[in-house]
């Protein structure tokens, strides 16, 4: 079967791996110039099982009222907003409903999962290297009110047979030696055993030179544009290329463009739930390795995370509903900018902080959108918000399994099944 994929960041790449695999004629066409120039450029780089939890949650409401109209808030809505955005914040609050929260946590815990296993799997098979480290994600609290959430997140981690134990400040800094200067700030941590962190850029272009050596064909400078279509079937996409109109047939076609999934989509009638939510960071090299941390953190007071790239650090954080903008706001980069000099102090080099920000493509569920579409040739792996390096191999291997006719081996809630 030939496959034809919109996108070549993480969901695209990793399905066009699989797909391949499994020994389908695959091509991949992407906008930009190469593999992981849009939200797959500089995530956080965590691989983080332990969060299952949807931003969607019961205590969501309350925390978003009391950082309204802060510019720094750690997620920001702004306004005027439009009807896509209004629409969304709606059903966002819909799932905060507590038995929906329930729901959507165990099926991003499967998927995290079942997803870990795919990458270390993959990892081995491939052996392309992107700056992993196995060494976990620390979970930290500085707050009461926090470290308790965390207390009854981990016990629901428990629950779920993921990895995880709640730590005092001191076994903090024994398990990241270099948190000693905000030891006496901790109130407490919890430990992700299972997670893991890594370059998503570099893991998406080494992939997909893997998938090239194995027959893959790559079309960048590609846009897609429309599809033809009849009631039920795709029969081609209109592609500009060079400049120029062209019609790209396939057998299937699968939609992983991320945020922009959504209005490629909608002349189809279909209507993805996904919304960009914009995020930033900032890639720090390193003056003192020796104090920097090797272990991948995640601030839940602030809502930042951090990982260790090699010899550099990946900071990274905020959510910012406004649209299709990736403009820096000065305000937001600089608070990821203090969180470095805050937690470790002189161990990174400020003076360039090499900026950038993304859109995550995100439902209001925190659900990925998985599974065929209405049209019996065309399939999404896409809508993977905040997790989509975590879940990437287990989302594609589950798509792949699904274009084939196979039941994936795991329980989520997949489109286009009964
Ligand atoms: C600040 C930040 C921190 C994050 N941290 C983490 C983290 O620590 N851990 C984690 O698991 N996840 C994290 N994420 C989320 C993760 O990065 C995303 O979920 C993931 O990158 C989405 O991948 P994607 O392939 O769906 O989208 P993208 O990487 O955006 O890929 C979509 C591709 O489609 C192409 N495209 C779009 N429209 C068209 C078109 N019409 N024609 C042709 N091509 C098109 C684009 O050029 C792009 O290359 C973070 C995100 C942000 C913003």
């Amino acid at each position: 079967m030939h496959i034809l994929i919109v996108g070549a960041g993480l969901a695209g790449v990793t399905a066009a791996w699989y797909l391949r695999a499994a020994g389908h004629t695959v091509t991949v066409i992407d906008r930009n110039a190469g593999p992981a120039l849009e939200t797959s450029f500089a995530n956080g780089g965590q691989i983080s099982i332990s969060h299952p939890e949807p931003w969607a949650n019961p205590g969501a409401p309350l925390t978003v009222l009391k950082w309204l109209g802060r510019n720094d808030a750690p997620l920001l809505f702004r306004w005027p907003a439009e009807a896509a955005r209004i629409a969304w914040g709606l059903q966002f609050l819909r799932e905060c409903l507590p038995h929906r929260t329930r729901r959507n946590t165990l099926a991003i815990a499967n998927l995290a999962a079942y997803s870990g296993v795919q990458l270390r799997a993959l990892r081995e098979a491939t052996d392309i290297h992107y700056n992993s480290l196995s060494r976990g994600v620390l979970h930290l609290y500085f707050a009461k009110e926090n470290y308790l959430h965390g207390e009854a997140q981990q016990r629901v981690l428990s629950q779920l047979g993921i990895g995880s134990r709640m730590l005092t400040p001191s076994q903090c800094v024994d398990t990241e030696p270099s948190l000693a200067h905000v030891e006496t700030r901790l109130v407490g941590g919890m430990f992700g055993t299972e997670d893991e962190s890594g370059d998503a850029q570099r893991f998406v272009t080494e992939l997909a030179g893997r998938c090239r050596d194995a027959g893959v064909e790559f079309l960048y400078d590609t846009s897609a544009e429309n599809f033809l279509r009849d009631e039920r079937h795709i029969g081609g996409l209109k592609v500009l290329r060079g400049g120029r109109h062209e019609t790209l047939l396939a057998d299937r076609y699968v939609i992983a463009a991320g945020s922009y999934s959504t209005p490629l989509m909608r002349p189809l009638g279909e209507r993805l739930p996904i919304y960009p939510v914009k995020g930033y960071s900032t890639t720090l090299s390193l003056r003192n390795p020796q104090r920097a941390p090797a272990v991948s953190l995640t601030d839940e007071s602030r809502r930042i995370v951090c990982s260790r790239l090699g010899d550099s650090l990946r900071i990274a954080g905020t959510a910012e509903l406004n649209g299709y903008n990736t403009d820096l706001d000065p305000e937001r980069c600089a608070a990821l900018l203090r969180w470095a000099e805050d937690v470790f102090p002189g161990v990174c080099d400020t003076a360039e902080p090499n900026y950038w920000a993304g859109l995550r493509p995100t439902t209001p569920s925190n659900l990925p959108i998985i599974g065929r579409s209405k049209f019996d040739n065309l399939f999404y792996n896409t809508g993977h918000g905040t997790l989509g390096w975590t879940l990437a191999a287990g989302s594609a291997h589950a798509l792949a399994d699904i274009i084939d006719g196979r039941q994936p081996a795991i329980n989520y809630p997949f489109t286009g099944r009964a």
